[in-house]
């Protein structure tokens, strides 16, 4: 019998890739201030800064976007989409966004503020941004293991729940402006977290009057593991996982452009009426109307398709299973990684990888760099140079961890592709000596990893 997993879909449409030489991106590189964020998209051969907004979407989503009605107000399109959303969260009210970092904005300008604690497994980037641009402060309480690349476990992305409560209570409840779930744990490798965490946390949070949030973004991947990893959801349907997910929150923010596989788009849904009237206040002077909110109508037909598509179990055993195959190849060879893989990517374990760079010289950056030039390959550092802090005495304060993350857009490459990459990183493992450290020469105040200009030490 066959056993080899394939991608469940055929193409109809393709972009050609643009190869460069060695010498060429070299050169590249440097124009960009050796920031991979700062290099033309065209000069990449193989794209895996992310899986944000990069998906290819299927005939039936652009068939649905030709339906798109874009009337300004009660649009057709809207309460397709709003169905759809219901129908995956069982949420009561749903609000549209232009991606998820304008859910949480909208959010956290409501809940947040100074002297207020958000509380997490691990905050995204933009979420900790937007938490921290409110005034208030965000504190992740990840488990142990979650923190461990080489420690193998099934729920990584758990939350630690003896932490959260102490952490409620230090706090004093009332200062706490909500727990929020990453599923999966993005910046924490792409980790899941079970529904017993998911259960747990949110009746913790119950028992003090405390809001429990999910950021949804890669709901689909995370139920998937569930349904593969944890005792008694092997014969769960799909849907009845996700519901079962959704069922412990009182709300969530999303970003469409993950697990719905869109080129844009977001939303926030909530069960607190009150809550949600503040939010669409907000919505109408920063988003747009409550039926819309900074999308087009075809936008919103495009997330709905989406929706349907991620909860396949044919597509995520194909996902889940392309991930597990590059970490196969690089566990033969050696390569420290975060392991198991994540559900839509590799992060490499860079501090294991480059001991010799020390940490405030971004060895992350210096293993994205290295595989740009090596073989076009372009990945994101989630270390110190996103994460970073100063101290009072100007010292670095590094991240937890310094990884280099490969995200595989959804229906993007094929397996050719990812042997490439696989061969690619493993001839980067092998001359790794070589490899030097960076230093920052310009900054912004958040968010710096985005537009940080750097150069070689030495
Ligand atoms: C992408 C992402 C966000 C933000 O969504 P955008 O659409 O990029 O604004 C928030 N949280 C997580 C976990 C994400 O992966």
């Amino acid at each position: 019998m066959a056993t080899t997993i394939i991608e469940p879909f055929r193409i109809k449409s393709v972009e050609p890739l643009r190869f460069t030489t060695k010498a060429q991106r070299a050169g590249i590189l440097a124009q960009a201030f050796y920031n991979p964020f700062l290099i033309h998209a065209d000069d990449v051969l193989i794209d895996l800064l992310t899986d944000s907004g990069t998906s290819a979407m299927s005939s039936r989503q652009w068939a649905a976007m030709m339906e798109g009605d874009e009337s300004y107000a009660g649009s057709r399109s809207f309460y397709r989409f709003e169905a759809a959303v219901k129908k995956i969260t069982g949420m009561q009210h749903i609000i549209p966004t232009h991606q998820g970092r304008a859910s949480e904005k909208i959010l956290f300008t409501i809940t947040g503020g100074k002297g207020k604690s958000f509380l997490s497994n691990t905050l995204f980037d933009t979420t900790r941004a937007n938490i921290e641009f409110s005034g208030a402060e965000g504190i992740d309480l990840l488990t142990e293991t979650g923190k461990l690349p080489s420690v193998r476990a099934p729920f990584k992305g758990n939350i630690d729940l003896d932490l959260l409560e102490k952490t409620i209570i230090e706090k004093g409840p009332t200062q706490i402006a909500m727990c929020i779930i990453t599923v999966t744990n993005n910046s924490g490798g792409g980790q899941p977290v079970s529904t017993e965490n998911i259960r747990k946390a949110s009746s913790i949070c119950k028992k003090y009057g405390v809001a429990f949030f999910i950021d949804a973004c890669r709901f689909a991947e995370n139920c998937y593991f569930i349904k593969q990893r944890e005792e008694g959801y092997a014969a769960k349907t799909m849907i009845e996982i996700v519901n079962e997910l959704f069922s412990y929150a009182d709300g969530c923010t999303m970003s469409a452009k993950k697990d719905a596989f869109a080129n844009i788009g977001g939303f926030l849904a909530l069960n607190d009426d009150v809550l949600t009237r503040e939010c669409r206040n907000l919505l109408v002077i920063t988003e747009g109307f409550p039926t819309y909110g900074g999308l087009a109508g075809r936008d919103l037909e495009a997330i709905a398709v989406g929706l349907e598509e991620i909860m396949d179990e044919h597509y995520l055993k194909y996902r889940i299973r392309s991930m597990e195959y590059i970490g196969e190849k690089l566990e033969a060879a050696g390569v420290p990684f975060v392991k198991p893989v994540g559900g839509h990517a590799v992060y490499l374990d860079a501090k294991a990888f480059l001991p010799h760079i020390p940490l405030h010289q971004y060895p992350g950056l210096a293993l994205s760099n290295a595989l740009y030039i090596e073989g076009g390959i372009r990945s994101v550092e989630i270390g110190s140079l996103m994460f970073g802090k100063y101290a009072v005495d100007g010292t670095l304060v590094p991240a937890q961890m310094e990884l280099v993350r490969l995200a595989v857009p959804r229906r993007v490459y094929t397996q050719s592709h990812i042997d490439y990459v696989a061969e690619i990183i493993i001839d980067v493992f092998k001359k790794r000596q070589e490899l030097k450290g960076y230093e920052i020469v310009y900054e912004a105040p958040l968010l710096r990893h985005f537009t940080a200009k750097l150069k070689p030490v030495g």
